[in-house]
């Protein structure tokens, strides 16, 4: 199987209550730790670049990686997406460099300049028989270095969605609910707007809604960090069982990144405390590799609500 967009992913997904996991990807490492997990899992799975991981590993990079997990695992059904392309030009140059689905995130702009920004990128991925996510509503916290405060961030108001979906004509539209990029996403008790994701599902039936900001940071995790020389204090993500509900409420992409990189920091971390003298870069990033592995496949076991439905 070469790789799919996500509209058939989705569809299932939509249907059976679950969402799929679209995890970043910045070198080999954690493209082969996603692509592991999912095959042993069974389950589809997104590969997403964003500008940032194209900068850093090179655009061809990224590409002959995703290829090599497709060629690796031929029965797999997997997508390469943009994660936040934020201009036309960028959209064009990945839907012309074989990518399945793009993001273009106009969330930053007026509704109306959104729209226009947004339906000229589906016209020409369409064209291409590429799908595209859009953003509505404003996420805090920081992505690729852009910050966006708590005051300015916006949650997703309803009837704009609706009016946003039809006038653009996208294929998944990703929402603010409350969720925020980054390992540092509550202040006090964490909370997502269900009443809001809802209402919007409700009138935007069968429509697949992502959900961005989404990393649990799970504690352990973070400990093990900071035993190790880390400092990441306060750390707080989104607990596991409001992703399982919303994956049941119209949520049918659900994006990981920063769980990723806590699990590879850790690890890392942990592997040159204990191995002063080890300079092999593959003994410390083996280790890193499977616990990626590992937390992919919990994600995909326990918190995507992926049931084995799909059979390899
Ligand atoms: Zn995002």
């Amino acid at each position: 199987m070469p790789l799919v967009t996500s509209k058939e992913m989705f569809k299932k997904a939509y249907e059976g209550g679950y969402a799929i996991g679209a995890f970043n990807i910045n070198n080999m490492e954690i493209v082969q730790a996603i692509v592991e997990a999912a095959y042993e899992e069974k389950s589809p799975v997104i590969l997403q670049a964003s500008a940032g991981a194209r900068k850093y590993a090179g655009p061809i990079y990224i590409k002959k990686l995703a290829e090599a997990a497709v060629a690796m695992y031929p029965e797999l059904p997997i997508v390469i997406h943009l994660d936040h392309g934020e201009t036309f030009e960028i959209c064009k140059e990945c839907i012309d460099d074989g990518f399945t689905s793009v993001m273009i995130d106009g969330s930053k702009l007026p509704f109306e300049e959104n729209i226009k920004l947004t339906k000229k990128v589906v016209d020409y991925a369409h064209s291409k028989g590429v799908v595209v996510e859009a953003e509505l509503g404003k996420l805090a916290g920081v992505e690729d270095n852009i910050k966006v405060s708590e005051r300015e961030a916006t949650f997703t108001d309803p009837e704009q969605a609706v009016e946003f979906v039809e006038r653009t004509g996208i294929d998944s539209l990703a929402i603010a609910i409350g969720t925020s990029h980054g390992a540092y996403k509550f202040k006090g008790e964490p909370r997502l707007d269900f009443e809001r994701l809802k209402t919007i599902a409700e009138k935007l039936k069968g429509f697949p809604l992502v959900l961005h900001g989404a990393s649990s940071v799970p504690q352990y995790i973070v400990e093990r960090a900071n035993n190790y020389g880390g400092k990441i204090d306060n750390a707080r993500g989104v607990p596991e069982d409001m992703l399982r509900k919303s994956a049941q409420m119209g949520i049918c992409k659900i994006n990981i990144d920063t769980d990723l990189r806590l699990a590879m920091t850790a690890t890392i971390r942990e592997q040159l405390a204990k191995d002063p003298k080890e300079f092999d870069p593959r003994k410390y990033l083996g280790p890193a590799r499977d616990a990626v592995k590992e937390i992919v496949k919990h994600k995909i076991r326990n918190v995507l609500g992926y049931q084995i439905k799909y059979k390899i």
